[in-house]
C-alpha cells in the first residue's frame, strides 16, 4: 500500500520521509541506513530516523558549539509533497486542489483523467481520493520520470493510476494494446481500456483541443464533472466556446483568491472615556503650567541653581497620569484584564494563492433512469 495512502506508525529503510526544516522548506528524503542528509544545521544520519515515529524531532549538535540544529520528520502526504516535490513544471497547489476535487465531487468511486501529469502534484491528490486515476503526459521526460516517481510511491502498485505517454489535443485519450503506458494489458486478447471517465481535469495550455477527443472515453451512465486551468482570460474565452459546441452544461468560472486572516483583539475605546481622558490631559496641563511659573519665580528671587534642581525633582514626581482608559504611554499586553476588548480580525490584503483561472462543466449523456442500476447502487448504502 503506498505511503501517501494509509499512515504509518514507524520509520523503516526505504521509506519516503519528508524532512521538515522549516516552513517553506521541506526536503523529501528516502531514507537508507548509513546515508547521511546535509542541511545547513548540519548533518543528519538516516540511521537515527529509523525506528523512530513518524513526526519525531531529529537533533543533532551542531560542530564546534553548544547548539542543536534540528528537523521533524514527517508522513508524505499529497499535500506536504506538493510543496516539497522537485519541480518541473508549474504546479496545482491545495488551495486549489481541494477546491477543484470538491466541485467536481470527487470521490472512491471517481474515474479521473488528468492532462497532463506535469510535476505529478495533482496526480498524488487524486490518487488518494479517486477510484482510478488515468493521467497523461506528452513531454517524454516529464512522463518518465511521473512514472518512475508513481512507481517509487506505489501509486502504480495500489493499482488506481496509470500514466500514459500521449498528445491529448492530438491522440485523444484512449489507452490501447500497445501505447506506452503504465497500464500492463492481460494479453492480446485486452485491446483497450475501459475509461468510463466521470472526473475530468484538463491543466494544459490549449484544453479546447483536448475537449473534443473527450466524448469517446467519458461514462455514458454517470454525470461528468470537468475543470480547465488555465492561467488566462483568453483560454477561458476560449474553452467555453468549445465547452458550449461539444454540449457541456452547467459552465462557471471561478478564481481563488486566498488571503490570510489573522484574529486578535482589540481594545475597546468609549466615548466617555476618550472625554475624560481630554479632561485629565487639560488637568495635567494645568498643573505643570503653574508648577513651572512656581519654579521661575523662585529662580528669579534667589538666583540659586540648586533650589532650580529641587524644584525640577519636584516636577518629576508629579504623577504621570490620573487617568488613562487606553493604556496610553504604558504597554498593554494585549487581552490585559484591566481593560475591555473585542474580537476582529485583519485581513492580508496580498493575494496569495491565485494562479489560474477555474472553469467547471458537466455533461450527462444518457438520462434515462435504469432501475435495476438504481436499486443495485441504494443497496450499496444499506450495510
Ligand atoms: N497539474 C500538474 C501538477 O499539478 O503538477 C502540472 C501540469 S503542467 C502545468 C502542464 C503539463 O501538461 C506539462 O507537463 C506539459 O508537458 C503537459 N502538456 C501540455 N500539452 C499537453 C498535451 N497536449 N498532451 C499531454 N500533456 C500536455
Amino acid at each position: 500500500m503506498s505511503q501517501f495512502f494509509e499512515y504509518k506508525d514507524t520509520i523503516k529503510e526505504g521509506d519516503l520521509v519528508l524532512a521538515w526544516l522549516s516552513r517553506d522548506n521541506l526536503k523529501p528524503i528516502t531514507v537508507k541506513a548509513g546515508e547521511v542528509f546535509n542541511t545547513r544545521y548540519g548533518a543528519f544520519s538516516h540511521s537515527d530516523m529509523i525506528g523512530k515515529p513518524f513526526g519525531s524531532q531529529i537533533a543533532i549538535r551542531t560542530k564546534g558549539s553548544n547548539r542543536f540544529g534540528f528537523i521533524h520528520v514527517l508522513q508524505p502526504t499529497p499535500e506536504l509533497w506538493s510543496i516539497s516535490l522537485p519541480h518541473r513544471t508549474q504546479i496545482v497547489y491545495t488551495p486549489d486542489s481541494s477546491y477543484i476535487m470538491q466541485r467536481m465531487e470527487c470521490n472512491p468511486r471517481s474515474r479521473v483523467i488528468e492532462a497532463g501529469t506535469g510535476s505529478g502534484s495533482f496526480s498524488h491528490a487524486f490518487a488518494r481520493s479517486a477510484g482510478h486515476l488515468f493521467s497523461y503526459e506528452f513531454h517524454e521526460v516529464r512522463y518518465e520520470q511521473a512514472k518512475q516517481e508513481f512507481k517509487e510511491h506505489g501509486l502504480l502498485e495500489a493499482g488506481n493510476t496509470t500514466i500514459t505517454h500521449r498528445d491529448v489535443c492530438k491522440d485523444g485519450f484512449e489507452i490501447k494494446n500497445g501505447d506506452t503506458t503504465s497500464h500492463e494489458f492481460r494479453g492480446p486478447e485486452e485491446t483497450k481500456v475501459e475509461l468510463n471517465a466521470d472526473c475530468i481535469f484538463l491543466d494544459l495550455p490549449a484544453p479546447w483541443d483536448a475537449i473534443p477527443n473527450l466524448t469517446s472515453v467519458i461514462s455514458k451512465e454517470k454525470k461528468v464533472n470537468l475543470c480547465c486551468f488555465s492561467p488566462c482570460i483568453e483560454q477561458v474565452d476560449k474553452t467555453l466556446e468549445a465547452l458550449e459546441e461539444e454540449g457541456w452544461q452547467d459552465v462557471q468560472t471561478v478564481e481563488i483568491q486566498g488571503r490570510q486572516y489573522e484574529a486578535r483583539r482589540q481594545m475597546v475605546r468609549r466615548l466617555d472615556d476618550a472625554i475624560e481622558r481630554l479632561r485629565d490631559v487639560k488637568r495635567r496641563k494645568h498643573e505643570g503650567v503653574e508648577k513651572r511659573q512656581k519654579n521661575v519665580e523662585q529662580t528669579s528671587n534667589n538666583g540659586s541653581s540648586v533650589e532650580a534642581t529641587e524644584s525640577d525633582k519636584d516636577l518629576k514626581h508629579t504623577e504621570k497620569t490620573h487617568f488613562n482608559p487606553f493604556g496610553k504611554g504604558s504597554r498593554v499586553k494585549e487581552g490585559d484584564s484591566n481593560f475591555e476588548w473585542t474580537q476582529v480580525s485583519k485581513v492580508e490584503l496580498e493575494i496569495k494563492s491565485h494562479t489560474s483561472f477555474l472553469t467547471f462543466a458537466s455533461k450527462i449523456i444518457d438520462r434515462t433512469r435504469d432501475e435495476e442500476q438504481t436499486k443495485a447502487y441504494l443497496a450499496t448504502f444499506k450495510d
